[in-house]
């Protein structure tokens, strides 16, 4: 029997996944991936998300505008994103946060929509997804101003230990994707080890950022299980115990019914 393990942390409603969803999703379940949580970033991927939660039983969503798109996104659309939350399969807020490294967007903006999430959390009693790349300190300060009121994570964590360190003092969990695999992420596979059993995530972030074997091809939900594997090798801890408190804390976080009682596909 496979162990059961969970995505954290997906974009299922790509057009990369249009030619072969079912067939990517039946290879998660092969694996043991017995939940998802697939990530809006706009208003429309938002939609995708909810759409694809309603249509298989192992889906779940999370609604919010990514970084990338904080330019891009009308604000007269945010009562639309909101009302989104109304379906119970909608857990999580996000992904929101702050990308200087690209810097697709305004700082500026981000930084505003960022606030305008992380204040959403309160009112709608779920936890924020957070991207943060080469803005830490930026980060770190709105949240301190504005708090967790229902948890949140750092998802595809790639900073070091006092990255880390930071983000747990402010009450994240910490998300770890495939760049763990890779060996030259020398401070981030140093912060491995840090991170308490109860704070600790996994995720593909697919179809971004596959891990090794399969680096540089597109990613996919059942290639977690390499990320749980070199997360396990990293931490001196078995893939089974990885996988099952990974998987007990994404349940907890965003607070999904139990996998097993979930019939179907
Ligand atoms: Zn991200
Ligand atoms: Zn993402």
């Amino acid at each position: 029997m496979t162990t059961p393990l969970i995505d954290s942390h997906a974009h299922l409603d790509f057009d990369r996944f249009d030619d072969d969803r079912e067939a990517v999703l039946q290879r998660a379940v092969d694996a043991g991936v017995d939940a998802i949580l697939t990530i809006g970033t706009d208003l429309a991927s938002s939609r995708r998300a909810v759409a694809l939660a309603a249509a298989w039983p192992r889906i779940y969503a999370s609604v919010g505008v990514h970084p990338h798109e904080a330019d891009a996104f009308d604000d007269a659309d945010w009562p639309e994103l909101t009302a989104l939350f109304a379906d119970p399969r909608v857990r999580a807020v996000g992904e929101t946060g702050l990308d200087y490294y690209y810097d697709f967007s305004d700082r500026g903006r981000q930084q505003a929509l960022f606030r305008r999430h992380l204040q959403l959390c309160g009112a709608v009693g779920r936890p924020v997804v957070v991207h943060i790349r080469d803005a830490f300190d930026d980060a770190w300060a709105l949240v301190a101003e504005e708090g967790l009121p229902a948890g949140g994570v750092v998802h595809c964590f790639t900073g070091g230990p006092a990255e880390c360190e930071r983000a747990l003092a402010l009450g994240f969990h910490v998300s770890l994707s495939g760049v763990v695999t890779f060996r030259n992420a020398k401070p981030l596979r140093e912060a491995v080890t840090l991170i308490p059993p109860d704070r600790l995530l996994i995720e593909t972030d697919a179809p971004f950022l596959a891990p090794v074997p399969h680096r540089g091809k597109r990613n996919e939900p059942s290639f977690v299980v390499h990320t749980a594997q070199e997360v396990a090798a990293l931490r001196g801890e078995t893939f089974e115990a990885v996988a099952a408190q990974t998987r007990a804390n994404t349940i907890q976080l965003f607070g999904l019914p139990d996998p097993q009682s979930v019939q179907a596909p």
